[in-house]
Parts: C-alpha cells; sequence; structure tokens
C-alpha cells in the first residue's frame, strides 16, 4: 500500500465547453492552474463516449460500445502526474434513453452539457509509472518534483 498525506486545495467549479472531450478539458485546466494532484467529479450530458474494460488476464483495455448520447450520471476522476504532466483518469456511469446503465473507465467523452468540480490537494504527488504485475501505470511516490 502507497500513502501520502494532502492537504486540501482549491475547489474549482467549472461549466465545460460543448463538443469537446471532458477528459481533455480536466487535464487543461490542471495544467493551466498548476493542479498536480486532485480529484474531480462530474455530471451532465454526452453526445460521444467510449468507455473500456480492463481485462487483467491479458492486460490490455477492451472496449465497451456506447450507442448515441447519454446522459453523464457520474464521472469520478483523479489527477495524478504521468510523464511529467497532469493525467486524469476517470471512470463513468452513463443512461441511455432508456435509463439503462452502463458504466466504466472513460476513453472518449464528448460533452454536450457538463459540469465539474475539481478538488486540489496540496503536497507531494504522486507520478504514474509502469507497473509489471498489472500492466497498468500506478502510483508511486514521486522524487523529482
Ligand atoms: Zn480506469
Amino acid at each position: 500500500m502507497l500513502t501520502n498525506n494532502f492537504g486540501q486545495g482549491r475547489c474549482l467549479l467549472t461549466r465545460l465547453d460543448h463538443g469537446a472531450d471532458i477528459l481533455h478539458q480536466a487535464g487543461r485546466l490542471a495544467k493551466e492552474e498548476g493542479i498536480k494532484t486532485g480529484i474531480l467529479t462530474a455530471i451532465g450530458a454526452l453526445s460521444l463516449a467510449e468507455l473500456a474494460y480492463y481485462d487483467q488476464r491479458s492486460m490490455e483495455y477492451r472496449k465497451i460500445p456506447v450507442e448515441g448520447p447519454v446522459e453523464l450520471l457520474s464521472c469520478l476522476e483523479n489527477i495524478s502526474i504521468r510523464d511529467g504532466q497532469p493525467f486524469v483518469h476517470a471512470h463513468a456511469v452513463l443512461a441511455d434513453s432508456k435509463g439503462r446503465v452502463l458504466g466504466g473507465h472513460l476513453i472518449t467523452g464528448i460533452v454536450f452539457a457538463a459540469e465539474l468540480c475539481m478538488q486540489e490537494f496540496l503536497g507531494e504527488p504522486f507520478k504514474r509509472e509502469y507497473d509489471s504485475v498489472t500492466g497498468l501505470h500506478l502510483w508511486e511516490k514521486n522524487d523529482n518534483l
């Protein structure tokens, strides 16, 4: 287990831009605001979404098809450092026109309308490093920032 203690930083409420990807917008906001560690929540609606499931055997993401515009019921994201830049990791729960729910690792989310809350954490940021056991880029202590 790896733990860091962080202090509370700023809390930003943001109305995201129509037609742009939620992950790109969150990453850009973190960069512009100098936020290296934090958590985000978002709700709204997406005109296009792509989700994925991580296959633990093959250590690959498998795409989950998402059809049509969807409600963004819940999106949870965190920010840490990967390759020297703020990196956003996001999971989302989506609903279609009948209220059927689909969830997974969020790859793409083109915003129809969405509201985001970014909570900054103050302290030594984690960096993401490749982990051979899982095949994922996981948090490690950061000695160089
Ligand atoms: Zn994920």
